[in-house]
């Protein structure tokens, strides 16, 4: 049985397959994104689609700004009343 080739690289044995496009793809054309291999065809479409919806789905800002802040401020309360419990004891 003759190994596999690369579809990219015809001279080349496949070492995997890509999730995508289920191309037999060599080491060197294979790339691993979240533990999934993707070609380097599928890689390129893959980045393309993820770099368009970032523009047009942009999080309201000042929502999540307002959230961090309501956020450090119970914290900082905290750190200081258990700064406060930590050096005055017996006041509590
Ligand atoms: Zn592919
Ligand atoms: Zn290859």
């Amino acid at each position: 049985m003759q190994a596999a080739a690369c579809a990219f690289h015809a001279e080349r044995e496949a070492l995997g397959v890509c999730v995508a496009c289920r191309s037999r793809v060599c080491a060197e054309c294979t790339t691993k994104v979240e533990g999934i291999n993707y070609c380097v065809r599928c890689l390129a479409q893959r980045a393309q689609s993820e770099a368009k919806p970032k523009d047009a789905a942009a999080p309201p800002s000042r929502l999540r700004l307002g959230v961090s802040a309501a956020v450090w401020a119970v914290f900082l309360w905290l750190a200081l009343w258990a700064l406060l419990e930590l050096a005055f004891p017996e006041a509590a």
